[in-house]
């Protein structure tokens, strides 16, 4: 027996708020929303994180997460929304089965990436490309 409390959802083991599903993912309204509305697309099968989710389900998960973000800005008339995804406890992952939020945003609604931007010094662009393409294994 999972353990895991979306696995819970998924199964209908425990109740939730269920919006919309296909034949990959589950898309619920979250517990405790940064705004009304926040929405999680969790795929059915269970991943840890975004790395563990094989490629034959990502389709179904990204237009399950188009097709909320679409009835969010329609529900609410939303001029602008964040979808965003936190993978490892370092980013901020509380449930350790993969799951993209999607949010409303609202002029001053006081919500602020607190992030200080860097500059590559001269070279350093070029080097961080090179050594990211290296580690590129597969592109569909
Ligand atoms: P994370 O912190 O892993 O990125 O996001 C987990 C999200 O799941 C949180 O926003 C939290 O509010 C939501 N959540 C946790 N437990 C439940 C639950 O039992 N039901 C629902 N609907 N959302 C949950
Ligand atoms: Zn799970």
């Amino acid at each position: 027996m999972s353990t895991c409390i979306f696995c819970k959802i998924i199964s209908r083991e425990i109740p939730s708020e269920i919006l919309a599903e296909n034949e990959y993912a589950i898309s619920i309204l979250d517990l405790n929303p940064i705004h009304y509305g926040h929405a999680l697309i969790i795929p059915k099968n269970h991943h840890k994180d975004f790395l563990e989710v094989p490629g034959n389900e990502i389709g179904g998960i990204m237009s399950l997460t188009h097709a909320i973000a679409h009835a969010l800005v329609k529900t609410y008339n939303l001029q602008g929304f964040n979808f965003f995804s936190n993978n490892g406890e370092i980013a901020g992952q509380s449930v350790f089965h993969f799951h993209i939020h999607v949010t409303p945003r609202y002029p001053n609604d006081d919500i602020h990436f607190q992030l200080s931007l860097k500059k590559y010094p001269d070279g350093l662009m070029k080097e961080t490309a090179q050594r990211i393409k290296e580690n590129i294994s597969s592109i569909k």
